[in-house]
């Protein structure tokens, strides 16, 4: 079987020697020297000035939301993971979804201002698949209506754009290291900041809102543990050949996919790319539900990833966003991880080619 992501795992004996400072010391929480030690090598190779490092990607949303004092309408995408959408749903914020371009299927900026009204607080846009917003005209959209840009980054990590990494941009940043991204610590997230007051606030956050006897503001707990750092450390060093390794695939499936002429999410030419992923959108969802089956026939897996559109979600009133919903039902995801050989790649592409022609 070949899944749509596999989990890049370092040398185990490397990870027990790593997992074995903080076993020694019997301390395997609450900030200890893992955490801290992954926590500068993510600043350092991210070249951000804060970073804190979390137990997961959502919790890290709400935290953004929380520390801006969010709790009217944010405008967000309608296509990307559920998490970004529940987040603003449960810090009691309204979603305002405003539509895609359907040159990158991030959140079309031009379409930005129609959706502003008095109780517009703050953006949460996705880099989806790590492909940069519109972030020039987001930012001059925010001066203009004193708005708060908070970008989810899950997709991001490695990204970099205009010579910077892609999860420095807005007031707030934030990236999953869950075991599917290209990036990850099993479990684990993180949440960057220029701005030093909200630094503290978040460290504050993630901690029930106190420092020892001092007790500062209401928190909840989003620190993660020694095992998890450890497998960052881990993985850390191998990053750029993981990158590189995708990129060799994702260019062997540009080429062998060519005369099918799919649409892809193009990349900008300020972009430093990822390759965390492989969307390709068919003509219509009849094609994309012929081909997936053609593919799970042979044991491989795919993900429509993301559908629903989230607009769509039946807890929420419904708000069009027709670009969204007509790419959220044409999109799939390839496999895609640091070990899928080419061979592999090479039986995948030639699945894909047959379906078509039926
Ligand atoms: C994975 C993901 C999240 C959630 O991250 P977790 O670490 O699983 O909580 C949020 N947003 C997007 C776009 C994601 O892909």
């Amino acid at each position: 079987m070949i899944n749509v992501t596999k989990t890049f795992l370092p040398d185990l004996e490397e990870y027990i020697k790593t997992i074995k400072r903080a076993w020694d010391k019997a301390w395997i929480t609450n900030n200890g020297e893992l955490v801290q030690e992954l926590e500068s090598k993510l600043r350092e190779y991210l070249g951000v000035k804060h970073l804190l490092y979390t137990s997961n990607g959502t919790i890290v949303l709400q935290m953004a939301l929380k520390a801006y004092n969010i709790t009217k309408e944010v405008i967000t995408t309608p296509f990307s993971y559920v998490a970004t959408t529940n987040a603003i749903i449960w810090e009691g914020c309204k979603p305002v979804f405003v539509d895609i371009n359907s040159r990158n299927f991030c959140i079309d900026a031009a379409k930005i201002e129609a959706a502003i009204t008095e109780d517009t607080q703050a953006i949460l846009a996705t880099h989806v698949y790590g492909y940069p917003c519109d972030i020039e005209k987001i930012e001059s959209i925010a001066a203009k209506y004193n708005l708060k840009v908070i970008y989810d980054g899950a997709h991001a990590f490695g990204c970099r754009y205009m010579g910077k990494s892609l999860l420095s941009y807005g007031d707030i940043s934030t990236c999953s290291f869950h075991a599917t991204k290209l990036f990850h610590t099993v479990e684990g997230g993180c949440i960057i900041t220029h701005d030093d007051v909200v630094a503290n606030r978040l460290m504050l956050y993630r901690q029930f809102g106190h420092i020892n006897d001092d007790y500062y503001t209401v928190g909840l707990n989003a620190k993660n543990s020694e095992f998890h750092a450890a497998m960052g450390l881990c993985v850390l060093p191998h990053i750029h050949e993981i990158i590189q390794a995708r990129k060799d695939i994702v260019e062997f499936y540009d080429k062998k996919l060519a005369c099918l002429k799919l649409q892809r999410p193009s990349e900008h030419g300020e972009l430093l790319y990822n390759y965390s992923y492989y969307p390709v959108a068919f003509d219509s969802e009849e094609t994309l539900i012929r081909t997936r089956k053609a593919l799970e026939a042979e044991q491989i897996n795919t993900r429509r990833y993301f559908y629903p559109s989230l607009n769509n979600l039946n807890y929420l009133s419904y708000q069009p966003a027709p670009v969204s919903e007509d790419l959220s039902k044409r999109v799939l995801c390839l496999p895609l991880f640091f070990d899928l050989s080419q061979d592999q790649a090479d039986r995948i592409a030639s699945i894909i080619l047959r379906a078509q022609n039926k």
